[in-house]
């Protein structure tokens, strides 16, 4: 293999930089799938994969693994094909719930997050606030008609709790006949969406600028870091209306910032709880691998 021209573009020092870092990437369906394989191709070298399901005929049309892969588990399909294009990369895959595998996540540089089911997000996010860990998340509107990708980061803005609860109160569709605030609206009983249809190059889209600010993040620090504008970038396929009579065209993005709700159940008690870990010894907590919840005390005394 050769990356004589990624090195040439992105120079040999950030090149080896990609290689060195381990990227974890949650849910590979059409989405995660594709970020994985992406990133594999700009240089990324070291992933944690982690998916439940087997490669279906049913999704073969709308992924990265084609009908080779049928049968066979998706962090499987995606390990294989990173390995194609990268022999030397070090690919963990683990096939199972992400609750099940949070240990392999324990050293990694960067999450993508590619599941739709909200209660899966809630613990991934929940588990990056305690490991200080920064998570891309990606989510697809309804038919494709856009999507949204978001970088959470530790103790900087919003959680996922707050910048979801924040996000969907604000967008709405543009289709007066059938006009419904953005909820990803189809969460049925058991908390995962309805499969809906959207097209692999409108999944893709979304899926692409998650995989490019993911790389933008590796690269943090050095000559090809690109500054962003705020923390969400919300992405049209179609006329999206994000605000009353506010519309993105077909093929544009706006950014929005989405700040953090002091009041979130998730995070607004850990801000204030940082106080009180400064005062006990930082480093001493972040050593024992903490989850640290104020008592009903703490958070009374912490009230002012
Ligand atoms: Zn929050």
């Amino acid at each position: 293999m050769s990356w004589d021209r990624v090195q040439q573009l992105l120079g040999t020092e950030n090149l080896a930089l990609l290689q060195q870092k381990q990227v974890g990437i949650v849910g590979l369906g059409s989405g995660g799938g594709y970020v994985a394989l992406a990133l594999a191709m700009c240089g990324v070298s070291r992933f944690v994969l982690i998916d439940p399901d087997k490669l279906s005929v049913q999704n073969i049309i709308r992924h990265v693994a084609d009908k080779r892969y049928i049968d066979q588990p998706k962090v499987a399909a995606i390990k294989d094909l990173i390995l194609h294009r990268n022999p030397s990369a070090q690919v963990l895959a683990y096939q199972g719930r992400v609750e099940e595998h949070l240990k392999a996540l324990l050293n990694i540089d960067l999450l993508i997050v590619g599941v739709d089911n909200e209660p899966t997000k809630y613990v991934i996010n929940e588990f990056c606030l305690a490991q200080y860990l920064t998570a891309i998340y990606g989510g697809v509107y309804e038919r494709g008609e856009g999507g949204d990708v978001v970088i959470i980061s530790p103790n900087q803005g919003p959680c996922y709790a707050c910048w979801a609860e924040s996000l969907r109160e604000e967008i709405s569709f543009s289709d007066v006949s059938d006009h419904q605030s953005l909820d990803y609206g189809q969460v049925g009983p058991e908390g995962t969406l309805k499969a809906e249809p959207a097209l692999w190059l409108d999944v893709v889209r979304v899926a692409n600028t998650q995989a490019n600010m993911a790389l933008n993040i590796l690269l943090q620090g050095t000559s090809a870091y690109r500054e962003l504008p705020s923390n969400t970038v919300i992405i049209a396929n179609q006329w999206l209306e994000i605000a009353e009579g506010h519309h993105i065209p077909p093929f544009g993005v706006e950014w929005v910032n989405i700040p953090r709700n002091p009041d979130c159940l998730v995070c607004g008690t850990r801000t204030q709880l940082k106080s009180l870990e400064n005062a006990l010894s930082l480093d001493e907590l972040l050593k024992s691998e903490h989850t640290v919840r104020p008592s009903a005390q703490e958070e009374e005394q912490e009230d002012d």
